[in-house]
């Protein structure tokens, strides 16, 4: 998490997963946030991050992101590592993902948002919530590599029945459990 206005969230090609503080009011709950995380949690899993980064020639960035995780880099490098992203980003390196991916991550990051006990379903109102503020003035960053298509939405609904199973059984109470 990065204390900073910006409403944006991604994942490093190591797999570390930055949150701006700035989407918080977006993601509004617990299970929004883990929406948030599960998609960027899936992008880093399915390896899309570090397929794209090499496919865009940023070696250095990636090098930095496989060899050490941002936990264990100081403030200075942290913050060298933000300003490089950052420049990246302006300069058209972080793109947004293909679809293809976009319907990975979310179907994927259905599923870890469910077996973690956040209720999936939420995950439609936080993307719902995306595509209203879409229309406002100045619209999250986050929007710019994940826009909220209606094929986004659709798809959810009809994923959602599939891990409700893993959503409920990671919600049951423990004393529900057989001896
Ligand atoms: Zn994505």
């Amino acid at each position: 998490m990065v204390r900073d206005p910006q409403q944006n969230a991604f994942c490093l090609p190591g797999g570390k997963i930055c949150v701006y503080t700035g989407i918080l009011p977006l993601t509004a709950n617990d299970a929004g946030l883990a929406t948030v995380m599960g998609h960027e949690m899936a992008h880093a899993t399915c390896h899309h991050g570090a397929e794209r980064v090499f496919k865009n020639n940023m070696t250095q960035v990636a090098m930095m992101g496989v060899q050490g995780s941002m936990g264990g880099m100081d403030h200075h490098q942290q913050q060298l590592l933000m300003g490089m992203l950052g420049a990246g980003a302006k300069f058209g390196v972080l793109l947004p993902f293909s679809r293809d991916h976009e319907s990975e991550a979310d179907h994927v990051g259905l599923k870890y948002m469910a077996r973690a006990g956040y209720d999936p379903r939420e995950s439609l109102a936080f993307w719902k919530r995306m595509a209203a503020h879409s229309q406002g003035q100045q619209p999250p960053e986050f929007m710019s590599t994940h826009p909220v298509h209606e094929t986004r939405i659709r798809q959810l609904e009809t994923w959602i029945p599939e891990v409700m199973d893993d959503y409920e059984h990671a919600t049951k109470p423990v004393t529900a459990e057989a001896p």
